[in-house]
Parts: structure tokens; sequence; C-alpha cells
């Protein structure tokens, strides 16, 4: 089955670490944008792209922008053009200043089964630094909201490495986290991108962030911590309560299929991966035109689609079946992996255990290197 991923790139500010696809919300802009997305889901379906879908991801920029309404036309132009499940898991992201209960209940009548809360930190002075628009007393009042608005499946964000934060403040943020009970928690390292205006903030400023030991440590004590709280991790940054991981998320990890829809989205289906336009105005006038709206197209050769499996999987606890893959792709992946990753093996980053090759939890911490045996 299809995972669908809808991109909405309109945020009320634009933080200063970002460097996702987004634009700051014009009202008329995003009126056409959500015309254009119906209108390619429509398409989609007669071209015969649709071969069911069981997850809709709406993922952004700020998805809680949208009007429940909005999301709801949209949810049922997917499911006209998908043959959505019944017990299909929609996901909106949301960020905590965007929500009260009342709107939380509107997405949720409009068919929207998870949230996932863009939290980031549970202290207002690491909020104030990132530039985010809500404090942590509005973070968790939203947790509470969708509890009150019937969601039994909600989802946090976090961010570690902050500047300025040290280990102690990390795991203040992760017990907060745990307090406010959410089934399934991300956890993110942040990333300091070049031209990001929080790099030069930081020199102004002179906020650091902590040494790479340091870092080391807040991640494999908040797993620790996460799991004495009744969380399994199931991939390098997630974890989850029983039954509650993400769908849609796993299509990504196990070699699935998806379809993205909307401006810079990304798609793979059939053996052939996609990008859509990145600017909205630019997709906008595309799908008015009937123009393609894809500026970049690859058929990947089946070695590729192997590497991707691969590289992908390993970011699962689970790791990879290496006979079941090896047997789909028609390859003996010992034979031509195996000389590589002894070394990670006797360094006790991966584990074999039968068919089945996976990194250990210090493991995790050198993933792209162990991973790139693979590309
Ligand atoms: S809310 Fe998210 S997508 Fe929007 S600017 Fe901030 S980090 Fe970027």
């Amino acid at each position: 089955m299809l995972g669908l991923y809808i991109h909405v790139p309109f945020c009320a500010a634009i933080c200063n670490y970002c460097n996702f696809n987004r634009g700051v919300f014009d009202a008329d802009l995003k009126a056409r944008y959500v015309d254009a997305l119906l209108t390619e889901i429509d398409r989609a379906g007669q071209a015969g792209r649709a071969g069911g879908a069981d997850t809709i991801y709406f993922g952004g920029g700020t998805p809680s922008l949208l009007e429940p309404g909005e999301v709801g036309a949209i949810v049922a132009a997917c499911a006209r053009a998908f043959a959505l499940g019944a017990d299909s898991e929609i996901t909106l992201e949301a960020n905590p200043e965007t929500v009260t209960r009342d709107r939380l209940a509107a997405f949720r009548a409009e068919g929207v089964t998870r949230l996932s809360v863009g939290v980031q930190s549970f202290r207002d002075d690491e909020l104030r630094r990132l530039s985010r628009l809500h404090t942590a007393a509005r973070a968790r009042a939203a947790v509470g909201e969708a509890r009150a608005a019937g969601f039994d499946n909600v989802s946090i964000d976090l961010m570690m490495w902050l500047p300025g934060q040290s280990v102690a403040d990390w795991l203040a943020s992760v017990d907060d986290a745990v307090s406010v009970d959410p089934d399934h928690l991300s956890l993110y390292l942040l990333e300091v991108y070049p031209n990001a205006p929080l790099r030069e903030e930081m020199a102004r400023a002179r906020w650091s962030q902590a040494p790479d030991e340091d870092a080391e440590a807040m991640y494999l004590t908040a797993m620790e911590r996460l799991e004495a709280a009744g969380y399994r991790q199931y991939e390098i940054s997630n974890v989850a309560k029983a039954g509650r991981r993400s769908r849609h998320n796993l299509k990504y990890w196990t070699d699935g299929e998806w379809l993205g829809l909307g401006c810079g989205a990304h798609s793979t289906q059939g053996g052939v991966r996609w990008k859509n336009v990145s600017a909205p105005g630019d997709y906008v006038r595309r799908i008015a035109s009937r123009s393609d709206i894809r500026d970049e197209v690859r058929s990947m050769s089946a070695d590729e689609r192997l590497g991707d499996a691969l590289f992908t999987g390993l970011r699962l606890t689970d790791g990879i079946d290496l006979a079941a893959l090896g047997g789909r792709y028609g390859v003996d992946l010992w034979a031509r992996y195996g000389g590589e990753l002894d070394r990670y093996l006797e360094a006790g980053c991966l584990i074999r255990e039968g068919p089945r090759l996976r990194l250990t939890r210090r493991g995790m911490l050198l993933a792209h290197e162990v991973m790139a045996v693979f590309v």
C-alpha cells in the first residue's frame, strides 16, 4: 500500500534554524495552493498512480495552519483517488501555538487520526533561542487539548544539542515529555546549517553547542529514560508505545512506496523517484497550465534500490533481514558486503543474529559511517 505525503509549505514565522521548504503564510496563496493540491490528487488518481493507500502524512511547513475543512477536503480527495482503507493512519503535524481544543476536535472530525506536535523543547529559554513562537506551557497545553479532542495517537518532536543546552537541560525536557504522556516521540539532533540565521545569532550571543561526548550522552541517556518510561525505540530517532509506531514513516524505512503531493514533495514508486518543483507559486502555476510539476525524475537501478533499502532499513532497531532482502534483489548480501561490515561487528556497532543485521545503540551514533558501506 502507498503512503501519501502532503506538503504544506506555510509557517506563521520562519525559525532561525530551519532549512525546510517553507515560506511565510499568505492566505491568498494558501487558498490557491490547496486548490492545486486537490487537482494534483485527482490527476494522480486518473493517471492510474492510485494503487491503494493506507497512510496520509501532512508535513510542512506548518500543516495545522490549514483550516480543518481544507484538511478534510484533501483527505476526501485522497480517499476518492487512492481507495484509502478505513483504518488508514492520517497524521497532521501541528505547532502548539496554532491549536485549540476546538480546532483539534475539528481536525479529528475531518479524518485526522494522529497528531504530531512540534514541541522541540520544554524550556522557554531554548524555545526563544530557536525563535519558536510557542512557550513550554503552550506545548504542554496543546498535548492536553489533543487528548481532550479525542486523539489517542499523539507524537511529539523534541530537539537535542541546542545552543546553550547542557545534558541536564536536555534530560529535563525529556522528563517533561514523559510527563505529558505522548504515544510516540521523535528526537532530532539540531543541525546548524551554514547560512542559518541561528549561526550568526550563536556567534553574537556566544552560545555554543555542547561537546560531541555530551551529545552522545544526551542521546544514550534519553533513550534509556524513555525505555524506563515504557517506550520502545524502533528507529534511530523514534520511540513509541506498543502499537504506536508511525506506519507512514515505516514505509520510508522498509523499502515501501510513497507519493509526495505538493511543492517540493518527493515520491518513490515503481523504481522511479521524483521531486515536485519547490516554490509554491511555481507549483500552482504549473498545475493550472497542466505543465509537468516534476523537476527531478530518476529511474533507479536495482542496485540503487537495494542500496537504499539497506541504508534505510538499518535505521530500524529490528535491522535488516539479509536473506529476505537479498532474495528479493537476487544478491548474496553477505558475500557482497560482509568483508566491509566485519570491522563494525568486531567493534560492537553491529550485531548479526540469524539472517538479521542490526545496529547496536552505540552503533547508532556511528550510523552514517556504517551505512556508507551500502552506498
Ligand atoms: S515551524 Fe517548522 S517548518 Fe516552519 S519555519 Fe519553523 S522549523 Fe521551519
